[in-house]
């Protein structure tokens, strides 16, 4: 393998090396979700504080039931009642029972809850003063959910790195927090660089194409967690790069540009880079995504991807998701990979790791897992990125596929941890 043509692992490894998490900062415990929270969540009381009724029904001491049945029906007497709001404030003694609603505090005394529908109200509305008939008996806990059942007072209900779920998200409400800390948003300055590139509201002359990769990248950052922002294009001009690039890194915790990023004429960005910051890497053993730039800039990350609008999609996927995710704080791991087997014979030549955009698909009959190509991998094409859900991975030093070999695809679809 040429000499500064680094594996993609390789690449991931510098890369991270330089990547921090961005700052905790409080949110609204709802906008959370999907985080991993920067810090253990303790509750501050028991959850819940009190043992409460899992039904509508009847608080009883089950002793008191013991021995009724449909032949030898026990009949009690209701002295109050517990609904949202009204507590019970007596104790329930012997022959007596409380009218109860789910979630209410258990009263003093009693032992059991009888759900509604199995009392006979005998006298009376079913309220205080009225006579109740049980013809079954009750044991000690029937339908009463303990106190604390869920976490004590001073308990971590949900620990430092842990993504919330929406019901994550109820549960730290539940422990006192109308807060959660998380990791900012990691800000991403995004820059297309190509004196041929027009905004995509433009009508391009000949020889104009238009800006994709900044709403491609831009997008995917988003997908990431990321909050992107756009500092426009730069002409293939050193100095209007540099401004560009300047600006982005003075408000932004990670600058990528797309374009210019060979050794073209005039590709001026990783020359800019090396004199004014440092070169990481400029080569990784991939295809497509030959040409990527990472160093550090003014103090920041800063990657420069190729301009190939498929090329820098699978060149953010491999090192700008990677970054942001550690940046908000999850573990750092690859999307999940699936095992298929592959539709049809691949080609494969060079040395270098290829990441093939293909669609895997269950065999509705078979179950089996099939992985099928797009019809091209020139790296120019976005819509067989659009269609595609995997990028099939092909060693190093693989010559090629056959068709019904078992390959291995990486899930674009899927998030990071999935079990599958
Ligand atoms: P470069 O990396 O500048 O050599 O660009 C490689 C190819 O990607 C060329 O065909 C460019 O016109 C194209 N390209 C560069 N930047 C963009 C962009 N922002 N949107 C769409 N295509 C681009
Ligand atoms: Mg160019």
């Amino acid at each position: 393998m040429p000499e500064n043509m680094l594996p993609l692992e390789d690449a991931q490894a510098i890369l991270l090396s330089h990547i921090e998490p961005t700052p905790v900062i409080e949110v609204p415990v709802w906008r959370a979700q999907g985080l991993p929270v920067a810090r253990d969540i303790v509750t501050d009381i028991d959850l819940s504080p009190f043992a409460n009724s899992a039904m509508d029904g009847y608080a009883v001491r089950a002793a008191d039931l013991a021995r009724a049945s449909a032949d030898q029906p026990v009949t009690l007497t209701v002295v109050g009642h517990e609904a949202a709001g009204h507590v019970f404030a007596g104790a329930v003694e012997a022959g007596q029972a409380v009218r109860i609603m789910t979630g209410a505090p258990v009263p003093a005394g009693a032992d059991a809850v009888v759900k509604y529908e199995i009392v006979t109200v005998s006298g009376g509305d079913g309220n205080e003063g009225s006579q109740v008939t049980f013809t079954e008996p009750a044991r000690v806990g029937d339908n009463i959910r303990e106190a604390g059942l869920e976490a004590r007072a001073g308990e971590v209900v949900v620990h430092a790195g842990e993504v919330l779920t929406p019901a994550g998200c109820g549960l730290v409400a539940s422990a006192g927090a109308a807060t959660a800390p998380v990791h900012t948003a990691p800000r991403i300055g995004v820059i297309s660089l190509g004196t041929e590139l027009v905004a995509p509201g433009d009508l391009p002359d000949r020889g104009q194409i238009r800006d994709s990769n900044s709403s491609a990248l831009m997008a995917s950052a988003v997908a990431a967690g990321a909050e992107p922002e756009f500092f426009g294009i730069a002409a293939d001009d050193a100095d209007e790069i540099e401004g560009l690039i300047r600006r982005a890194a003075a408000s932004c915790d990670f600058v990528i540009t797309s374009g210019g990023a060979s050794a073209g004429d005039y590709d001026f960005v990783t020359g800019l880079i090396e004199r004014e910051g440092e070169v990481l890497f400029d080569r990784i053993a991939m295809k497509p995504g030959k040409a990527i730039t990472f160093g550090i800039f003014a103090g920041k990350p800063f990657l420069g991807l190729s301009g190939n609008p498929a090329a820098a999609v699978v060149g953010f996927e491999m090192l700008a998701r990677p970054a942001i995710r550690k940046m908000l704080g999850h573990p750092v791991l690859p999307r999940p990979r699936q095992t298929a087997r592959i539709a049809h014979d691949v080609r494969k030549r060079g040395p270098r790791r290829f990441y093939n955009r293909a669609r895997v698909e269950r065999d509705a009959a078979t179950g089996e897992l099939t992985v099928t190509e797009a019809r091209s991998q020139n790296s120019a094409l976005l819509s067989t990125m659009q269609a595609a859900n995997c990028l099939l991975e092909i060693a190093e030093d693989s010559k090629g596929l056959k068709a019904g070999d078992e390959v291995s695809c990486l899930r674009l679809d899927i998030d990071e941890g999935t079990v599958l």
